[in-house]
Parts: structure tokens; sequence; C-alpha cells
């Protein structure tokens, strides 16, 4: 239909790139308003499912003159640091956020979006009288914009403004992310279990590992430091306590994130159409949730052309958004019980051990179809 919209994209991860880019690429004014500077790291395992490449590779949003590690085995390590491997059909590559978000932040520039770093959002209200948005920004500037994308990830001030239900209740989790150098094959995503949490190494590019994990803030309060937290817990598995051991870590702190929450979110809220995680936050052992970013967007961007009205666009992204991405929310929450006790994780290790196809069960009911 082709009708061209002013839009205003809230957040510059993987779900607001994508879609400035997408949007500016079909003829859209977008703007997309990041807090942070690009490039950075973020908290994020950096294991993107092959759902996505042949989209990425289409649009050139991987960043040229680099080798990703191609990765193809699963390795699952209970508590007490027993493991089993098993292949990946659909498989996956390592990639940092550092790398793949700055270079698809100057691809949506190429493409004519405007990127506004270093400043945040404050508030955001659809005015009905008008039918567009009023973003109003730190330092007191305003915006405005036929339409708002919501892509402000796991839980940002805007969740609180517009009073979103999950915002009201504490999440137990923190998430925390190093980059090491460790002698480890390529091609294989460990997923490591410690008491009521799990830690994922990868490689990506460079010769560097991953090192990401999802614990509790209750460890944290009790032994006081990330440092004695790791010790007195992830180091309960001697896998864990192998590879802190052994790897060379390159950050001089880690990231950290807290309040990550699982809760249901809605992807339309008071007409902000929401993507990524701010739709939805998909537990992070299935390693999807970069990948559902990407394809959110993708998804979003060709109903923008498709719908001509404002109703349109909300009802059938709202159907597409719990057609692609529902049952994959549900099902990883449910998986995620196995992990991080003792008799849990032993018997999914038993599980994946004595039934391989399990874990391409797995996989097919929480990722999609390439693209
Ligand atoms: C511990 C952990 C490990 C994970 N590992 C993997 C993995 O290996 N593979 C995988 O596919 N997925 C993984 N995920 C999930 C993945 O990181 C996310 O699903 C993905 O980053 C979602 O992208 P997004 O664009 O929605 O959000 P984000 O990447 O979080 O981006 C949101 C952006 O919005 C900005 N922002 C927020 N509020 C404002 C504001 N008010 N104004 C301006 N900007 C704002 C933030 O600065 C941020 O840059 C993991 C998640 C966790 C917690």
């Amino acid at each position: 239909m082709g009708k061209k919209r002013d839009i205003i994209v809230i957040g510059g991860g993987l779900a607001g790139l994508v879609s400035a880019y997408l949007l500016a690429k079909n003829g859209h004014s977008v703007r997309l308003i990041e807090k942070k500077v690009y490039p950075f790291h973020r908290v994020c395992g950096e294991y993107l499912s092959n759902e996505v490449v042949n989209f990425l590779n289409r649009e050139k949003l991987l960043p040229p003159g680099f080798a990703f590690p191609q990765i193809n085995r699963f390795e699952f390590s209970d508590i007490k640091g027993k493991a089993v491997q098993t292949p990946l059909d659909l498989g996956g590559f390592g990639i940092s956020r550092f790398l793949l978000d700055d270079h698809i932040s100057m691809r949506a520039q190429e493409m004519g979006a405007e990127i506004l770093t270093g400043t945040q959002v404050l508030e955001v209200n659809f005015l009905s009288e008008s039918d567009r948005f009023q973003v109003e920004l730190e330092g007191g500037n305003e915006l405005e914009s036929d339409y708002v994308i919501g892509a402000f990830g796991k839980r940002s001030r805007i969740d609180s403004f517009l009073n979103r239900p999950f915002t009201q209740k504490r999440s137990p989790f923190i998430g925390v992310k190093y980059h090491i150098k460790i002698d480890r094959p390529n091609q294989v995503v460990a997923l490591h279990n410690f008491p009521r949490g799990y830690c994922g190494l990868n490689a990506v590019e460079e010769g560097k590992f991953n090192l990401c994990y999802l614990g509790r803030r209750e460890h944290l309060r009790e032994f006081g430091s990330i440092p004695e937290m790791e010790q007195q817990v992830l180091w309960r598995n001697p896998k864990l306590a192998q590879i802190f051991n052994e790897g060379e870590f390159l950050f001089e702190k880690p990231e950290v994130i807290n309040e990550i929450s699982f809760e249901k979110k809605s992807p339309v809220e008071n007409h902000l159409l929401m993507v990524g995680d701010s739709a939805g936050l998909i537990t992070p052992l299935n390693g999807n949730g970069m990948a559902m970013a990407i394809r959110g967007a993708f998804l979003l961007a060709n109903i923008f052309e498709n719908f001509e009205n404002r109703n349109q666009i909300e009802n059938q992204y709202s159907k597409e958004w719990n057609l692609h991405f529902k049952n994959r929310l549900l099902f990883g929450r449910w998986i995620q019980k196995l992990f991080g006790a003792e008799t849990s994780s032993s018997f999914a290790r038993n599980l994946l051990a004595n039934f391989p196809w399990l874990s391409q069960q797995i996989i097919r009911n929480t990722h999609g179809e390439p693209f």
C-alpha cells in the first residue's frame, strides 16, 4: 500500500535496530533513540540461532571481514558436572553484540534512519485528539510521531511509566557476562548448571568466548560480591570451576543486569508496538531471544507495508506475534524448571543422554523456521 509514516523507535538493541533498518529501507521516516552509545557490550550469551542467518546475509546485516564460529553441538552439565553432548540440527553461530549492534546501527543510517544515541526517553504519550505520539527525551526535548515502536528491552523506565503489570513484581534473576580466552572447541555451545542457575559458554569472533550466566539476586546478597558468589555457588559445578580457573578474563569488570523478568507481557500497549524483549523475554537457555527480536522486527515491518490504519496494524501484529512467539515463551519457561536444581538437572542430563532426539524436539518448540 506504500503509505509513508513517521515512526519513533525507542531502544536500539536488535529489535529496535532491525525495525529501524527495515522501515527506513521501505521509505518511512524513522528516528531511533538509544540511551547508550555504540559500540557497547551488553549482557547476552551471543549465540545466534541460524533461524535468522539467511535474513541477515540477504540484508548485509552481519559485519563483514569476520569468521564467526559455527556452532553445531550442545553440551549440558548437571550441577555435579556430569555432562552430555548432542548435535544441534539447526545450529547457530557466535557473534558479539558489541560488533553486531554497531554494524546494524550503521546499516540503518545508510537506509536513512536517524539514530540518536546517548539520550533516553522519559515519557511517551498517545494523544487521541491528534492520533499522534508525544515522546519526551532527557534534557526536555520533545518529539512527535505517527507510530512508536517499543524496543526498550527487558525492563525500562518506560515500562514503569506505562504501568505494565510485570513491573509490580520484583524478579529474582540477575545476568552476568564476560568475554574470556580459553581452549575449548568452537563448535560447542555449553550450558552448565549450578544451584538455582545456569551458565553458558560459546565462542564468538576473534578467538574469544562468551561466558554468561543467569543467577539469583539472593545469592549475590548472601555472598556480598560477584566473585565471592561465583566461587561459592557457580564453582559447585566442577566444569564451571575449571572454566573460571583456566579462562583469561578480558573485561575489567563483568556486565551485570538485574530484574530480568520472564513474566507475560503484551505486544501492543497503549498503542505502542512492542518488539523483542519488551514484548516478552524467552528464557536464555533456549538461545533464541536475539533471533526472536530480529524476527519480530521483520514481522512488524511487513505489516506496516500491508496494512493501512492503526487498528489493522495493531490487530495484525498481535495476531502474528502470538502465532510466532507465544508458545515458544511458554515452552521456554517450562524447560527452565529443569535447570538449577540437583535432581532436576541430573534428570534432564539423563533424558538428553538416553533420548538425544529430545534436544531436537526442544529446539523445534522454541525456534521458528529459517526465513
Ligand atoms: C543472561 C542472558 C543470556 C542471553 N543469551 C542469549 C543468547 O545466547 N542468544 C540469544 O539469542 N539470546 C540471548 N538472550 C536474550 C537476548 O539477549 C535478548 O532477547 C535480546 O537482546 C533482545 O533484544 P532487544 O532489542 O529486545 O533488547 P535489548 O538488546 O536489551 O535492547 C534494548 C535497548 O533499549 C535501550 N533502552 C531502554 N530503555 C530506554 C529508554 N527509555 N530510552 C532509550 N533507550 C532505552 C537499552 O539501552 C537497550 O540498548 C540472553 C538474555 C539473558 C538475560
